[in-house]
């Protein structure tokens, strides 16, 4: 391979590029866990990361990936012997699935074409037939990261209430908190799980759990054994700005930052600028002749899109090939569509040239490995950045 100059493209769909603000602010001497400066960083990114969340309600901070939120959303809320309703959007939810089948949990899991988001008339559906009531959760992947499709959450919510079903609503919110709208109050999610490598840009590390009242409630009777997870511990020491444990303290400090970046920038703000990333690079897609994985336009991700390969050209082959000549990193197919897809990730810290550079990286890459596509792909995104300029950059003087 040759000597790659320049800045490498991180385009996966995360661990997104982390801006320097916050690689700066992370660069700093270690502090007591235990004093009053600790206390002080603790209360600012717990309260910090509720805007984030649109909650008013508690969020915990763990030290570590995404899967652990996911794993305490279970052993906090749930029983062994439970059955809860899953919807089968890809490879995450599949994954999600898998660990609540470990706690003993029996998951009614809709299955999917891995090719749209979850199905509010057909969780509805389950849960009127649901007459025992007997579903203890309704857990859903809002942004399937494997496929780029994006759950509707609201509708999710109706779809419950319309059934007057009791059972709790959890999220993950892992690739697309920060980065999509999401409001855990407002939806009344009881669960919000989410990680730090994504749409808040800061290094793997830090996973979420928001919780609602009624989840708290329910991790008073639940029955399944846990210790390092426990939202009752953690709650009652976060309240003076403490973790019951050794806490990530620079990765906090990296919170802390971008959190900010996020509140100068505009919640709003940022929601849109994804959405117009997304958009130019379906454009692009488009141009090429090739097919972006989700087939509803309503649920096509904002974080990241997933290109499928044309029948017999491996994409594995390709990223390899793109990877080696251009020096950008571009998303695996996994699971079911591994091989057949490769991802392109516009999340966080990402600009409209930012992009471009990506999408010429992307579209020589083809050319170089045979991948057969019509050019005019990067023209295309950048005509559709022109047309959906919304102003977002500073006026020139
Ligand atoms: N859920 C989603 C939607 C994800 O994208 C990921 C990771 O990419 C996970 C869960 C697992 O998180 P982690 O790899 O941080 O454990």
């Amino acid at each position: 391979m040759a000597t790659q100059q320049g800045r490498h493209f991180l385009h996966i769909p995360g661990p997104s590029p982390i801006p320097d603000r916050v690689l700066r602010a992370m660069d700093m001497p270690i502090i007591d866990h235990r004093s009053a400066e600790f206390a002080r960083l603790g209360k600012t990114v717990l309260e910090g990361c509720k805007a984030v969340f649109k909650t008013a309600q508690p969020v915990v901070i763990y030290p570590s990936s995404g899967t652990g939120a996911w794993e305490a959303a279970i052993v906090n809320t749930l029983s062994s012997g439970d059955t809860v309703l899953m919807a089968e959007t890809g490879h995450f939810a599949t994954l999600w699935r898998q660990i609540a089948a470990r706690f003993g949990i029996n998951v009614d899991f809709i299955p999917g074409d891995w090719r749209r988001g979850a199905d509010p008339a057909a969780i509805e559906a389950r849960l009127v037939a649901d007459k025992a009531r007997a579903i203890k959760a309704v857990m859903v992947v809002h942004n399937e990261t494997s496929t780029g499709s994006t759950s509707r959450i609201a509708e999710i919510r109706k779809a419950i209430d319309a059934a007057g079903h009791p059972a709790l609503f959890m999220v993950d919110t892992i690739s697309s908190l920060a980065s999509v709208d999401y409001r855990h109050d407002e939806w009344q999610v009881d669960v919000t799980v989410s990680g730090s490598q994504k749409g808040l840009m800061l290094p793997p590390g830090l996973s979420f759990n928001a919780i609602s009242e009624k989840a708290m409630a329910a991790s008073k009777t639940n029955k399944l054994p846990r210790s390092y997870w426990d939202w009752q511990e953690m709650v009652k020491i976060n309240a003076n700005g403490f973790f019951p444990y050794t806490p990530a303290t620079n990765l906090l400090y990296g919170l802390r930052e971008a959190l900010a970046m996020l509140q100068e920038e505009g919640l709003d703000t940022v929601f849109s600028r994804h959405q117009r990333l997304a958009a130019a690079t379906r454009a692009a897609v488009k141009a090429w002749g090739l097919e972006v994985l989700c087939e509803n336009p309503a649920e096509q991700s904002p974080v990241l899109t997933a290109v499928m390969m044309p029948p017999s050209h491996s994409a594995d082959r390709y990223r390899k090939i793109t990877l080696e000549k251009y020096n950008i990193s571009l998303g695996s197919g996994l699971g079911k569509v591994a091989d057949k897809v490769f991802r392109i990730g516009h999340l966080g810290e990402c600009n409209e040239l930012m992009l471009l550079g990506a999408l010429s990286g992307v579209e020589m890459g083809l050319a170089a490995a045979g991948v057969p596509h019509r050019s005019g792909g990067v023209m295309a995104a950048m005509a559709a950045l022109e047309a959906r300029d919304d102003g977002n950059q500073a006026s020139v003087a």
